[in-house]
């Protein structure tokens, strides 16, 4: 059995920015499980393509919600992404951070690092900004950030009427303060989406201490009374089973264990 120090289910959002960090420290054995493939479609990489890789099962999930009560209990389609970059392949690449107050509260509940001043270092560390560093936003980072290369005469009169109405624009959704009207900034560079997996994995996925494996679907992890230390995964009709001397690391809510059937 194949040992690791670290174990990240998930290649997604934040599985690539997991795999990125943890192996940039070379002393560190990394194993990352993707259940879906290689990120090789293009219509991934077009900004317009996600009509194509949504509801795609080669590259989303295609989950259903439960029948909802409040919506004349209709099913809802619930895409998440299947592929490396995850949701962020097949995402509407808006860039929009959450609200300072948020973070504020939170740290507030006693999570200490999670205030809005102590977050938003990392997000200007994350981020390749179309017009450089201030206060808000960073340059040089893996994410890369654009404005929208055009606007519309539409939204610009809608947001003429609504601005009649008292309500407020904003050039910026990602000063702390989420009100306003304006054009949203999407995780694009020069016309390519910019997924985690094009931002974060790419450029470090020759790391030697890096492994990779995809259509690799994450079956059950075993405890060692309550340390998670064992990892068994299918590809194809094989179980591959792996240890981590360190972490086992469940990078998303939305990891489906035991689904074999879903593949
Ligand atoms: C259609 C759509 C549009 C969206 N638009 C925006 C937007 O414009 N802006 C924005 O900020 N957010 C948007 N989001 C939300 C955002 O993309 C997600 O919140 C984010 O990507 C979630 O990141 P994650 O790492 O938690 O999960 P994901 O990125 O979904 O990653 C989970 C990964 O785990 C893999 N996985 C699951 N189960 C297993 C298993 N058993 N074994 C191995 N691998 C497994 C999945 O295949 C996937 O790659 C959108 C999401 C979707 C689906």
């Amino acid at each position: 059995m194949e040992n690791f120090d670290y174990i990240i289910l998930g290649a997604g959002s934040a599985g690539c920015v997991l795999a990125n960090r943890l192996s940039a420290n070379p002393n560190h054995k990394v194993l990352l499980i993707e259940a879906g493939s290689k990120d090789t479609n293009p219509w991934i990489h077009i900004p317009g393509g996600y009509f194509k890789t949504m509801l795609n099962p080669k590259t989303d999930w295609c989950f259903q919600t439960e029948r909802e009560k409040y919506c004349d209990n209709r099913e809802m389609v619930y895409p998440r992404g299947k592929t490396l970059g995850g949701s962020s392949s097949i995402n509407g690449m808006l860039y929009i951070r959450g609200q300072s107050n948020d973070f504020n509260y939170w740290r507030q509940l006693g999570n200490v690092g999670w205030s809005w001043e102590d977050v938003l270092p990392y997000f200007k560390k994350s981020e390749d900004f179309q017009f450089g560093e201030n206060e808000f936003h960073g340059s040089g980072g893996p994410l890369a950030v654009q404005e929208i290369r055009g606007t519309f005469k539409v939204c610009d009169l809608f947001m003429d009427a609504a601005e009649e109405f008292g309500h407020k624009r904003t050039d910026d959704f990602n000063n702390g303060d989420n009100e306003g009207m304006g054009y949203f900034p999407f995780t694009v560079r020069n016309g390519l989406r910019c997924s985690t997996a094009v931002g974060y994995l790419n450029p470090v996925k020759k790391r030697k201490n890096l492994k990779v494996v995809t259509n690799a679907h994450v079956k059950n992890i075993e405890f060692d009374n309550k340390k998670a230390d064992k990892v068994n995964y299918w590809i194809g009709k094989n179980v591959i089973s792996v240890k981590a001397n360190k972490e086992v690391i469940l990078s998303s809510g939305t990891i489906v264990l035991l689904r074999y059937w879903s593949r």
